[in-house]
């Protein structure tokens, strides 16, 4: 494969863009090489300015459910635009994404859009502050809920990806509220009450963590967080931003029959446009400004682009039997893998959930963070080059999920485990 465009506009970005990317993980410090330039992306495929062209299992880093450039919502966006970008004031498909957001996820009664997931968790967060009085959290190692200071403690994803869960710049102070527990450890939860009596104002987690690989909530352990978080007075945050609309219409609170207080989302309710939103209990909701005492603004919240893309995306969710097509081409990746890592006596992790799904180089099974730690990261970089020569685009660290889209078919499941199928013998 030739990357000489892309080499030369990587020269470039370094010189003007800190790391040459706007997101730390796009750089590929984690498997070693240099970044390719996308030049189009359409369904399941991308190409880059050289012209390659790739199977792809980012999908944007989740919100591509549909594949790339689905013409319904390139048709929204582009019809939209000739009405004007930016109101600052309300514009009806504000409303029409609200009554829809609230139709496919019923613990969520009233719902305010941003412009990210990051604003999205921390904006809940501060709502659940508020709402409770109180000032704890308590928050998952290696789930990651965004960039804001207070979250920044043991997160996945980039953090992880570069050996710094914890970020400079974020002082002590900012974080003495945030309390951490291993994934799928009830009792140390449990302790996390015990040691901080009435003030603890909320668990965050992703129900299903995909921001370090993908770990698999163990059964009971998301009930048990409703239980205790009910017994103790405090809140249950569902961040869904990853899997929002991804693990089911209604998320992974919907699989797994979960009902939380409030939700994140992110990603998917955008359409491939920058977009976040939290919503939960109308009595919670209601203290946000200007009803409450809670304060979160944006200028560009509720964009009409970014709103229409997003009905766009949830709608075709709703209209197509996304889900069922989804599982059936994850299974069809997993049973294939599970056959290619026996047949070539490497040890591996499959996690999937639905449409997302993590292959760590290890041989014990990975529930939470220091599990995830055990893995081969060499092994995994070399898996990583050699798909990526074979035109398939994984997601370039080993603490990241993939992503399957509606877009992806029969032939392009078989053609990925056909290049898995070799890369495995060279592994
Ligand atoms: C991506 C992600 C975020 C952050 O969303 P941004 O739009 O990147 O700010 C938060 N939480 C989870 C679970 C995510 O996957």
């Amino acid at each position: 494969m030739n990357h000489r465009l892309s080499e030369i506009l990587f020269e470039k970005a370094l010189q003007f863009i800190p790391g040459g990317v706007n997101s730390p993980v796009r750089a590929f410090r984690a498997v070693g090489g240099k970044p390719f330039f996308t030049q189009k992306a359409a369904g399941c495929k991308i190409w880059d300015v050289d012209g390659n062209e790739y199977i792809d299992y980012v999908g944007t880093w989740g919100p591509a459910i549909h594949g790339h450039s689905h013409p319904r919502i390139i048709k929204a966006v582009c019809d939209t635009a000739q009405m004007g970008t930016s109101f600052g004031i309300p514009n009806p498909l504000e409303v029409e994404m609200a009554e829809l957001v609230r139709k496919m996820v019923p613990s969520v009664e009233k719902v305010r859009m941003c412009n990210s997931g990051t604003e999205a968790t921390m904006s809940a967060i501060r709502l659940a502050r508020g709402f409770t009085g109180r000032e704890k959290i308590i928050k998952f190692e290696g789930c990651y809920h965004g960039h804001a200071d207070s979250l920044l403690v043991k997160a996945g994803s980039g953090a992880l990806t570069f050996g710094h869960p914890d970020s400079a710049g974020v002082p002590p102070a900012f974080v003495q509220h945030t309390l951490l527990a291993p994934f799928n450890d009830l009792e140390a939860v449990k302790n996390l009450f015990y040691a901080n009596p009435g003030q603890i104002a909320a668990i965050i987690l992703e129900p299903v963590p995909g921001n370090s690989g993908v770990f698999i909530p163990q059964s009971g352990f998301l009930e048990g967080l409703r239980k205790l978080t009910e017994e103790f007075g405090s809140l249950l945050i569902f961040d869904e931003v990853m899997t929002g609309f991804r693990l089911a219409s209604g998320g992974a609170q919907e699989r797994f029959n979960i009902k939380p207080d409030l939700s994140c989302f992110g990603k998917i309710i955008g359409g491939g446009l920058p977009v976040g939103a939290f919503g939960g209990r109308s009595d919670i909701m209601n203290c946000l400004a200007p009803l409450g005492p809670v304060y979160q603004a944006g200028t560009l919240s509720g964009n009409p682009l970014a709103m229409a893309a997003g009905i766009a995306s949830l709608e075709l969710l709703t209209e197509t039997d996304a889900f069922r097509r989804l599982e059936t081409m994850g299974a069809l990746w997993e049973e294939g893998m599970k056959s290619i890592a026996k047949d070539n006596h490497i040890p591996v992790r499959l996690n999937r959930v639905g449409s997302m799904f993590c292959v760590y180089f290890t041989e014990s099974p990975v529930a939470n963070l220091s599990d995830a730690m055990k893995s081969d990261r060499e092994r995994f970089a070399r898996y990583f080059h050699l798909m990526l020569e074979e035109g398939i685009y994984l997601a370039p660290s080993q603490f990241e999920a993939g992503f399957l889209s509606t877009a992806h078919t029969e032939e392009d499941i078989e053609k990925t485990l056909e290049a898995a199928s070799a890369a495995f013998k060279k592994l």
